[in-house]
């Protein structure tokens, strides 16, 4: 009896109520599961997006209902999982900066985007192809500034960019994104989207609420650039132009509460939908990290892709900022 009552008190001893187990919160994604997931949210936009790519919303209605859902086809006729232009492009940004201890050279993003336009892409953007011929034929790793440039093309690919310069200041982050940016895009409007996302999945990858995200990044960046405005107006049906996508891109992401609603939402406003996707994608997944990406949709996109997305992201980020 004796023994029983000195048992009971250890027990109650060991589980004084400012001992007990607190209830479990959910584990916040690392800085690296944020950067994989974002190089996979690539991915799998791009491919959920291509499906509906030129298509107006109302056509997506009409064929889909809502699309959700990664199968292919569109007007590229892919296999369900494949991927276009703006994954293949990220991917040979991905190899130059690697293979450059993680240093974006001008001169090796211009060679990796010209080997990847050598092995015949499945699609490839005007802009893209003329920036890519202007450095074969003259060896310049920067296009002449043109309004003409004011496309989403460089945005699409930039994630390795915004990666291997997590941490670093304004200037280095910004002379990264131009050395890829300027081999094809030489445009004030596409830097600028650069630079908004770039603060964006920079603010993702420290762990930001979306509340931050919006109120202390979206917001002020669109008061200081009115170009980037994205209230009230619903972006449906976005065009190539850098400001149609982030506007698209920015209402589905902010509007939505997961990886796969965001997702879900840009690409069926149609238009750029690959790009959208892919887009929406960088950010939803620098944002709800790994865990938020559905099963069914990992087993969906082309397994070379996944494995290289799932763990590229975080080789590209800087040693000092790893987790
Ligand atoms: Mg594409």
């Amino acid at each position: 009896m004796e023994r029983a009552c000195f048992l009971l008190e250890s027990i109650q001893s060991a589980f004084r109520s400012d001992d007990l187990p607190k209830p479990a919160q959910p584990a916040q994604p690392t800085t690296s599961a944020r950067a994989n997931a974002a190089m996979l949210g690539v991915a799998l936009g791009d491919a959920l997006g291509a499906t509906l790519e030129f298509m107006t919303p109302s056509e997506i209605r009409h064929q889909f209902g809502l699309h959700h859902e990664i199968i292919g086809g569109g007007w590229l006729h892919l296999k369900p999982g494949q991927i276009t232009d703006d994954t293949g492009m990220m991917l040979a940004l991905s190899d130059a900066i690697l293979q450059n201890n993680g240093q974006v050279i001008p001169l090796a993003c211009a060679k990796a985007f010209d080997g990847w336009m050598r092995n015949r892409p499945v699609d490839i953007g005007n802009t893209v192809r003329r920036g890519i011929v202007h450095f074969r034929l003259s060896g310049q790793t920067a296009v002449q500034p043109s309004v003409e440039a004011a496309g989403n093309g460089a945005l699409m690919r930039c994630l390795p960019v915004i990666l291997a310069t997590f941490g670093a200041d304004e200037t280095e982050t910004m002379a990264a994104w131009q050395a890829q940016a300027h081999v094809t895009h030489n445009n004030a409007l596409s830097d600028l989207s650069g630079a908004l996302f770039m603060q964006l999945i920079h603010a993702a990858l420290a762990g930001a609420s979306k509340r931050q995200l919006l109120n202390e990044v979206a917001h002020p960046f669109a008061k200081a650039h009115p170009e980037f405005t994205f209230r009230p107006k619903r972006r449906d049906y976005p065009s190539g132009y850098v400001i149609d996508t982030v506007q698209a891109v920015l209402q589905a992401f902010f509007d939505t509460d997961s990886f796969d609603e965001c997702l879900v939402e840009v690409v069926n406003r149609g238009g750029d939908s690959d790009t959208t996707g892919a887009i929406a994608g960088m950010l939803a997944g620098a944002h709800y990290g790994l865990g938020a990406i559905p099963a069914r949709w990992l087993k969906q996109l082309d397994p070379h892709i996944r494995e290289r997305c799932t763990s590229e992201g975080e080789k590209l980020l800087p040693r000092s900022q790893l987790q």
